[in-house]
């Protein structure tokens, strides 16, 4: 440290790196929150609003790329169910937004900022609404948790923290690097996938909401087994390559358990 310090006064590009890596360093201490829910601790320097913003435009643009559906058979359906699924997870209904996409895609996903996107494609497997509430469930615990923002903020830190590194190993543009790290753009924070950690912790609490919503939460396991079988070619959101779908289906049911028995 005593060593970044000082070269923190000499001008040209070791000033630029050691301000980058000091920057760096003061983001990651005054951004590891403690989250009671999660028993985890998360890297956040961004918060749900901000999340929120970036996530806006992205959904303008999807909106505009892909065609909506307003066919009754999805719509109300989905219409049936979000509400509740949404409340049972503390939120308003009336502060999220729900749209049904025509595309053969197996695929649902949620936004920081309460949008949530599904496809007729996976509704027409779904064999009835506590399917759709599984899906939404997971949905909305990955919105609820920040999950974008973590993934926004371990992704920057990972930059910063390299781009500081190689400037002071090799003497490249660190300034520029840092900069872009921290000014990523919402293309690149909202839509990154989503890791293994993620997305258990998403299986677990929207097997939550679903119950709470009083929906048969044995649903999201008939329903996870049957996407299993379906998995071809790109995977959707929810049942991306990892974590394996064993190990979900297996804690899925532990879950249940726990929640049948009260605790
Ligand atoms: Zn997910």
């Amino acid at each position: 440290m005593k060593s970044l310090l000082k070269t923190n006064s000499t001008r040209g590009w070791r000033g630029y790196a050691a301000r980058a890596a000091a920057l760096a360093g003061v983001l990651l201490a005054g951004a590891c929150a403690y989250n009671e829910t999660l028993g985890r601790n998360q890297l956040l320097f961004v918060s749900q609003g901000q999340m929120a913003e970036l996530a806006s435009s992205a959904w303008t643009d999807l909106k505009q790329k892909e065609p909506i559906t307003t066919e009754a058979k999805y719509v109300n359906r989905v219409n049936r169910v979000a509400p509740k699924i949404i409340r049972a997870a503390g939120g308003n209904p009336a502060e999220w937004e729900v749209r049904v996409f025509k595309s053969d895609q197996i695929n649902a996903f949620a936004l920081p900022g309460g949008k949530i996107g599904i496809y007729t494609g996976i509704l027409d497997i779904m064999e009835n609404d506590a399917q759709i509430a599984a899906v939404m469930g997971h949905e909305v615990a990955h919105v609820n948790f920040n999950h974008s923002g973590e993934r926004y903020s371990q992704t920057a830190a990972a930059q910063t923290a390299l781009s500081a590194g190689s400037a002071i190993a090799g003497g490249g543009q660190v300034s520029t690097a840092a900069v872009q790290a921290l000014g990523l753009g919402a293309q690149y924070g909202v839509l990154l996938p989503f890791s293994r950690k993620h997305e258990l912790e998403a299986d677990k609490f929207g097997v939550r909401y679903m119950a709470r919503a009083g929906y048969n939460p044995n649903e999201a396991v008939k329903f996870w087994e049957k996407m299993s079988a379906q998995k071809n070619g790109a995977p959707p959101e929810f049942m991306s390559s990892h974590p394996s779908d064993a190990t979900r289906i297996a804690q899925l049911k532990k879950e249940i358990a726990l929640i049948k028995s009260g605790s």
